[in-house]
């Protein structure tokens, strides 16, 4: 995904968990994850934006990448009942078939800068102030900026699909600007700074003289779905971490891949032409639809069962 997706979807995130029933005994951590964030959501975009713009660490940590197999593993694991991915993945004919890794440690990322965040909040809490080794609020913020980029572009089939989808016509960016553009188009950039989105309130400022072009895209549909699609807490049966959950994110996003472009196609048979129209299982924009949403969820549940943990520390 591109820079100002990325953003969007963590302010998504907060509104997720501003918009949806959450239950009673998890209101609380919910409450005070808002309120924190409306402190800290300054650096967003750059924060978002970290991962690609300065780690780099593209090749590795942003993919987790399989292809069918004869042999290995073919348990693809549980998500939350509500998740697109997770029905349109079962449906898919690789389901239960074998699969093996081939690049990439995503989820095992996504793990490591949970525990970084929680680790970090107690510094912040144990140290005095003007310690040297006392985190600060911005540094904490960044770090759950630049995990929700990871935790997004696992949702992203191509990153989890071994077929070399960013050679050829790069079918892989183009999909991805298109999605950048629904959020450029919409959203008030701030002229003066483009590292800032216009605000109202806390989220990105509407641009209300798209209207009209927006009522087009999938964008209502998502905002409908933020509001209303249950929001359970769980990482799905068996999953007991950031790690199971985003493996099995991985696993779900492999087979919508095959779903999109089926498997007999590579980057060599997908041009510009056919790459939306290849008997494909799912419309590119059901398959946008389910991938933005779902990801917007599981940066909300993630965030929220980090700050759950830290403030169940306290
Ligand atoms: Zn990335």
């Amino acid at each position: 995904m591109k820079k100002y997706t990325h953003a969007w979807l963590s302010f998504m995130a907060i509104k997720r968990l501003e918009q949806s029933y959450i239950s009673q005994s998890n209101q609380k951590y919910s409450s005070s994850l808002i309120e924190w964030f409306k402190n800290h959501n300054d650096d967003v975009i750059q924060g978002a934006w970290y991962p690609d713009a300065i780690i780099k660490d593209m090749s590795t940590s942003h993919i987790y990448k399989f292809t069918p197999s004869n042999i290995g593993n073919n348990y693809y694991g549980c998500l939350p009942t509500s998740y697109n991915i997770y029905r349109e993945g079962k449906n898919s004919a690789l389901y239960n078939t074998y699969f093996k890794l081939d690049s990439g440690n995503l989820p095992y990322r996504c793990e490591a800068i949970a525990h970084s965040i929680i680790d970090n909040l107690k510094m912040k809490e144990s140290e005095d102030k003007g310690s040297p080794i006392c985190p600060t609020n911005n540094h904490i913020a960044n770090l759950f900026f630049m995990l929700s980029h990871y935790i997004a572009d696992a949702h992203v089939p191509f990153h989890c699909d071994s077929r070399k989808f960013s050679s050829g016509v790069d079918i892989h960016a183009k999909v991805e600007g298109i999605w950048e553009d629904y959020v450029k188009d919409h959203y008030l950039i701030d002229q003066n700074n483009k590292d800032r989105f216009e605000y109202d309130g806390i989220y990105p400022k509407f641009d209300s003289s798209q209207q009209i072009s927006y009522n087009n895209t999938i964008l209502p549909w998502i905002d409908l779905e933020i509001q209303n699609r249950n929001f359970y807490i769980t990482w799905g049966s068996g999953n007991d971490n950031v790690l199971e959950f985003m493996q099995d994110i991985c696993h779900y996003s492999y087979l919508c891949s095959h779903l999109f472009i089926p498997t007999h196609y590579d980057h060599l048979s997908v041009t510009n032409a056919n790459w939306d129209q290849l008997q494909n299982n799912i419309s590119f924009d059901d398959l946008s639809k389910y991938i933005l949403i779902d990801a917007i969820d599981s940066i909300a549940r993630v965030w929220l069962r980090v700050w759950r943990k830290y403030q169940q520390w306290l």
